[in-house]
């Protein structure tokens, strides 16, 4: 696949230091789960410090468009500590780590339906955006 190929230094500009190190600090701790990775942008899952999972959506190259579920994002609208830390991840990752977070859904869906369930397809969508969902469909046992 061809990875999303952030501007990292576009990302950060105009982003307070301390934000854009709580972020990285939030990479490192392995908080941001990839959901889904397109050579446009990447959807994912960050874990917050309160243990709440925000939906963070940042496409290429700048992140200038992102989007994050957290009230810090939702009351200034400006890129928080979560974008940080998801294009952070993006760019630390290997070939073999964004490679399964581009087919994740498509496995969980498959996985899904060879189980039996009718609506594989409205739960994975519905899971892309409920973190919790998302940990309760990919550990369901595979009867
Ligand atoms: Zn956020």
């Amino acid at each position: 696949m061809l990875a999303p190929d952030f501007d990292y230094d576009a990302v950060r500009r105009d982003m307070p230091e301390a934000r854009v190190m709580r972020g990285e600090a939030y990479a490192a701790k392995g908080w941001v789960d990839l959901v889904e990775v397109f050579p446009t942008g990447v959807l994912a899952h960050v874990t917050g410090e309160r243990g709440i999972a925000y939906v963070v959506e940042v496409a290429v190259p700048d992140g200038s468009d992102a989007r994050c579920t957290c009230p810090d994002f939702e009351d200034s609208g400006l890129r928080c500590k979560h974008v940080v830390a998801t294009v952070f991840t993006v760019l630390d990752a290997d070939d073999a780590a964004l490679e399964a977070a581009a087919g994740r859904l498509t496995r969980l869906t498959d996985l899904l339906e060879m189980e039996g369930r009718d609506d594989a397809g409205l739960a994975v969508e519905r899971a892309r955006r409920d973190p919790a969902l998302l940990r309760a469909l990919e550990g369901e046992p595979v009867s």
